[in-house]
């Protein structure tokens, strides 16, 4: 239902509805969930709990088979084509089973997304998170863990077996030891440790601190389970 209101509000933008009140009975319906979920009706999500409050909202649904898929149709794609103002970014495994858009139940325009083999970080990476916070004022972050990474298992088995594994791929192991080293060899200990290790790296990143201070962004840590495909918080 929430897409609806989202959908009417893109066809009004984009000046393809003569009836502003064509949709009425479907987004009367999205005010109720909206308020429901906490999250203002007609906008996006402006504040970090309330960011977190709508992907917690869209993980239920993806979680309980509800997912509703929103903000993909034409109307949607309209609104964007000129600017985006998403509200949220999503750091997570580039594992297939992980995808950000999915797990929350989230559409276009609605999340950045980055995606490394164990959500590792570096300058690089780093610049891209900053994008979303630092231009735009989007008002969350989150790094995603998940059960069963292969990523952090590989990594694992390569500091265990003092093993390198071949080409770059050993750079994510590296970036992976200190997390290896806390864990006691414990594949999901290490996955937690890591998603954590990343959240405090974000927290202390110079472009997040001052917002941070300010209350205008969060930075925290979730965890996928690939069994129930509900993510809890970490941190
Ligand atoms: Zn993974």
């Amino acid at each position: 239902m929430r897409n609806d209101m989202f959908d009417r509000r893109g066809l009004l933008r984009a000046g393809l509805v003569a009836g502003g009140l064509a949709a009425g009975t479907a987004a009367g319906g999205a005010l109720f969930a909206q308020a429901a979920a906490g999250v203002a009706p007609d906008e996006r999500p402006g504040t970090p709990d309330a960011a977190w409050a709508a992907l917690r909202e869209g993980n239920r649904r993806w979680a309980s088979g509800a997912a509703t898929h929103p903000h993909q149709d034409a109307a949607r794609r309209a609104a964007l084509a000129q600017k985006q103002d998403p509200f949220a970014v999503v750091f997570s495994c580039i594992d297939s089973r992980v995808p950000p858009e999915l797990v929350f139940d989230t559409g276009l325009g609605d999340l950045f997304v980055l995606r490394t083999a164990g959500h590792t970080i570096d300058p690089l990476v780093t610049g891209s998170a900053e994008y979303g916070p630092a231009e735009l004022g989007t008002p969350l972050v989150v790094v995603l863990g998940h059960q069963r990474c292969g990523a952090v298992t590989a990594a694992a088995e390569s500091l265990q077996e003092h093993r390198k594994l071949p080409g770059e791929l050993n750079r994510i192991a590296t970036s992976l030891q200190s997390a290896y080293k806390r864990s006691g060899g414990d594949v999901d200990k290490m996955i937690r440790l890591n998603t954590i290790d990343v959240v405090n790296q974000l927290k202390k990143d110079k472009l997040f601190a001052p917002r941070i201070a300010k209350g205008k962004l969060k930075v925290i840590g979730g965890y996928y389970s690939i069994d129930t495909y509900e993510v809890t918080r970490l941190v």
